[in-house]
């Protein structure tokens, strides 16, 4: 083992380090199929007005509010999108059906249970007003209105106002293309045997989920050995396609460890440690061509916590996200959180609802080892370093990743 020439960051300055030198992607044009939890890179604005006719709002007959209680001829009929060609005049009506075009000359539309028929006569209340049953011409949304900003993220109703004015396309900020690699000798893909002393790649799948989660393009580059030659063919080779490499294992201080003077050969490492727990080794880089890589470390939790502490913000900024953090909650919590001296610790709790209150428990050993404490986890406390630790009872905002 040979000391870190990096120096220790605090995780806070360090998280804001690398939000601060993150830039968002350029936008692109996609289908609306392919826009679902998008963010827009520019406003939306309508064409026309929402709706583009009259529509009527029932099923009924269109008449002149000024025949009210008369007798009148029915001369047609406009069906959603069959409209009638005709005009209304004095005494004349159309049957309209919802959705269907109000006829020029008709102000009303007076719904079927409120007529009689005989024959092609209709016979119409007195108390019949003008302007009713329908919609207006640009009652949802009127010509040159901004219908989505930039900013947006697309969910269902977006993506239905969208198409509702027309927009085949729109404008959204481009995926990360992401390439991840496992390293370590001691890998072997899920699947296959293990020989003694070899363990499943099981970082590769989660941070792969961890990434889709995030909304980006992940190519898998697979377990690079550890050997300097061969580790930077997987790493130039994916840096050709990829906007960021994320790597897991190999930046710890053993001898083995080779990432972080790869990183060093290809660009500046900004973050080489940090006082975070877990997370320590955790590395950050710029490289060529605004391009970054993060090195995670090996330990199953710590690249999972490090990828939420440092990874996922700064995806989510790339794509234009207004929100880049977890959303944070008041917890009361069900345990004494016991403090590391001089890290920030990220610990791993489940909730539960206690009437009005949330209260989080520890999810057992807090070993950056044993995924059993993130898996199923709701939320992550952040114990600040010291001596002092959190209090059971003291209510503390947590990191949501679920609610139950
Ligand atoms: P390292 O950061 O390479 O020193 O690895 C630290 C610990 O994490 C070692 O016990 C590794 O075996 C383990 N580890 C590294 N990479 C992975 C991986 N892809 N999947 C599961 N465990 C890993
Ligand atoms: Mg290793």
């Amino acid at each position: 083992m040979r000391a870190s020439t990096y120096p220790l960051i605090d995780a806070d300055e360090a998280a804001g380090l690398v939000l601060d030198r993150t830039r968002v992607l350029p936008a692109e044009r996609v289908t609306l199929a392919e826009s679902v939890g998008r963010v827009l890179a520019e406003d939306v604005i309508a064409e026309g007005p929402l709706p583009a006719f009259r529509s009527s709002a029932v099923d009924g007959y269109a008449v002149r509010a000024s025949d009210a209680g008369k007798t009148l001829r029915v001369l047609g009929e406009s069906a959603a999108g069959r409209p009638f060609a005709g005009e209304i005049g004095p005494g004349g009506a159309a049957r309209v059906l919802t959705g269907g075009v109000v006829p020029d000359g008709a102000d009303s539309v007076v719904m079927v249970e409120d007529v009689q028929v005989a024959g092609d006569r209709v016979t119409v209340p007195a108390s019949l007003t003008q302007g009713s049953n329908y919609h207006k011409v640009g009652a949802d949304v009127q010509a040159g209105d901004r219908i989505l900003a930039a900013g947006t993220q697309l969910g269902a109703a977006e993506i239905g106002i969208a198409a509702a004015t027309g927009h085949a396309l729109v404008p959204v900020h481009r995926r990360p293309r992401v390439a991840l690699m496992s390293t370590g000798d001691e890998l072997v893909e899920v699947g296959k045997t293990l020989g003694r002393g070899q363990i499943h790649d099981s970082n590769r799948w989660a941070l792969l989920a961890a990434l889709r989660e995030a909304g980006t393009e992940v190519e898998v580059l697979g377990i690079a050995p550890d050997e300097a030659g061969a580790l930077r063919t997987f790493v130039t080779r994916a840096l050709v396609r990829a906007d960021v490499l994320v790597t897991s294992g190999g930046v710890s201080v053993g001898t083995h460890d080779l990432v972080k003077p790869l990183l060093e050969s290809l660009g500046t490492v900004h973050i080489g440690r940090v006082k975070l727990k877990p997370g320590k080794p955790f590395t950050y880089a710029a490289l060529d061509e605004g391009k970054v890589a993060f090195g995670l470390p090996g330990f199953p939790v710590s690249s999972l916590v490090t990828f939420e502490v440092f990874v996922r913000p700064a995806l989510r900024k790339m794509q234009g996200f207004a929100h880049l953090q977890r959303p944070r909650l008041p917890v009361r919590l069900g345990y004494d959180a016991k403090p590391t001296l001089d890290r920030t610790e990220y610990q791993r709790v489940t909730l539960r609802r206690e009437g009005r209150e949330l209260v989080a428990e520890t999810t057992g050993s807090q070993s950056s080892s044993r995924l059993m404490s993130l898996a199923g986890a709701h939320a992550l406390v952040k114990v600040p370093a010291g001596d002092k630790g959190l209090r059971a009872g003291s209510i503390v905002d947590a990191m949501i990743l679920s609610l139950p």
